[in-house]
């Protein structure tokens, strides 16, 4: 991918605007900012992009990986694949140019320019806080099979409110049926909903991404069906009032409406498939929703003597506006060890999920000391480096060395971010 190339000639990076979700994680990673977006396109400066690949194993479409060799001063600009619905079809390079590069991938010599990684390129390994890679037993994911221009119908068959009716945190169960169509999809997958209708500037509505709330079988297991926990976005992060489309489109839907969808979407946040692995979970509000999946995973096989330790850490505001509290509750307490950090529930201290961590140091090292155990962490952004700083704090109290744990965990595909 990154060969030298001759001076004249770039390999241009660009995002395919047909596959990508606008989900963002290319711009958060890209250690160098060559990443931006506008109301139409997440696109790449030719200035700035290093070919570093930070930005390319996060990304759960691979809308990402599409390189382009180009001369130089006839690069894509920014201004012009903002206004691309599609990737303009690859032009033939000049002969002598063409020639040039070829003769330099074969002597790998390094005329110095184009996009190997420069000197400053951060190795993707350690610009993440979590691995790029699945933990080595995950079953293989499917990705991409419905996409904007051949997007699946899915018929709604539930709809049903999972947080307190009195409470402001509006959050949906949402049960998808795909029918006789194949949509296979695994725990930590995510898929994308096209909303009908077009945005201001008069068009399409893209697609939302959204975490299966459903193990791999199904919603109801050996059906072709699968569920999501949708909360309805009245404000945004602000808390100014703002109307979310594709949340408040699904949290209006009636059994029997049919909605687009398009996906499977994901590759690394998966988990483990061997026998005995140990999940720690650490999820805040609607983030819960692949907790949920690889947790009901574990349940229905929980006769087969296969199943390692599971530890859930949850954050809400208050038990009434955490999703799936009573069912969550109902799990035996040696099938689950449930830790619940609510920031806002009258009478009681604010806590949040790296709390709890510090106060079940001991059990969350000894977890942490298993090269059975992966970690999952979905949810608000700003718990991220919270929760690297307790996960940082109890491995040092228990005399490891947090810099090159953190590493094996990333390295083995082991922890992983999902984080909005
Ligand atoms: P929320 O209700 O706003 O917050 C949940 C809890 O997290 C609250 O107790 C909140 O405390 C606490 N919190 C706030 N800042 C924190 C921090 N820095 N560290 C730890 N905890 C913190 O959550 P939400 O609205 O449900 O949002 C969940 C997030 O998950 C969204 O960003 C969403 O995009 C994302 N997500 C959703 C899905 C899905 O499939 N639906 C999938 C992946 C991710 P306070 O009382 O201080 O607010």
């Amino acid at each position: 991918m990154n060969a030298p190339l001759p001076v004249e000639v770039l390999k241009q990076h660009l995002i395919d605007p047909e596959i990508c979700i606008r989900c963002n994680t290319c711009e958060e990673t890209c250690p160098v900012d060559a990443i931006t977006h506008d109301a139409n396109n997440y696109v790449v400066d030719p200035d700035i992009c290093n070919g570093c690949m930070a930005c390319v194993p996060p990304c759960p479409t691979g809308s990402i990986d599409n390189w382009r060799l180009m001369l130089r001063n006839e690069a894509y600009s920014v201004q012009e694949q903002f206004g691309w619905e599609e990737l303009p079809k690859e032009k033939a390079l000049p002969q002598e140019a063409a020639d040039d590069a070829a003769a330099d991938d074969a002597t790998g010599v390094d005329s110095g320019v184009a996009t190997g990684a420069a000197p400053n390129a951060v190795s993707p390994a350690f610009s993440l806080p979590g691995a790029s890679v699945p933990p080595w037993s995950a079953a293989h994911p499917y990705v991409n099979l419905y996409t904007h221009k051949a997007p699946m119908t899915a018929t709604v068959v539930g709809n049903y409110r999972v947080t307190g009716a009195d409470t402001e945190s509006d959050i949906h169960h949402i049960v998808l049926d795909f029918g006789e169509l194949p949509f296979p999809v695994l725990e930590g997958q995510s898929i994308g909903i096209l909303p009908p209708g077009v945005d201001a500037q008069g068009r399409p509505h893209h697609a939302r991404q959204y975490s299966l709330a459903s193990p791999r079988d199904g919603e109801r297991a050996g059906y072709n069906n699968l569920s999501l926990t949708v909360k309805r976005v009245t404000e945004d992060h602000g808390g100014a009032a703002a109307h979310g489309v594709c949340s408040n489109y699904l949290c209006d839907l009636a059994k029997n409406d049919t909605v687009q969808v398009i996906g499977p979407f994901g590759h690394t946040f998966l988990m483990p498939n061997h026998p005995r692995a140990n999940l720690i979970m650490i999820c805040t509000g609607t983030g819960s929703a692949p907790m949920r999946a690889m947790t009901e995973r574990y349940r229905r096989r929980i006769d087969t003597g296969d199943n390692g330790r599971l530890m859930l850490f949850f954050g809400a505001r208050t038990e009434r506006e955490l999703p799936y509290f009573g069912p969550l509750m109902k799990l035996p307490r040696d099938f689950i060890d449930i830790n619940l950090a609510l920031s806002r529930e009258p009478g009681q201290p604010k806590r949040y999920v790296q709390d709890l961590i510090r106060e079940r140091a001991a059990q969350v090292c000894e977890l942490l000391g298993d090269r059975n155990t992966c970690i999952y962490v979905c949810g608000l952004k700003g718990m991220e480096v919270g929760v690297l700083d307790a996960l940082r704090e109890v491995t040092m109290q228990s005399g490891q060395d947090w810099s090159i744990l953190h590493d094996v965990l990333r390295r083995e595909g082991r922890l992983h971010f999902e984080t909005y």
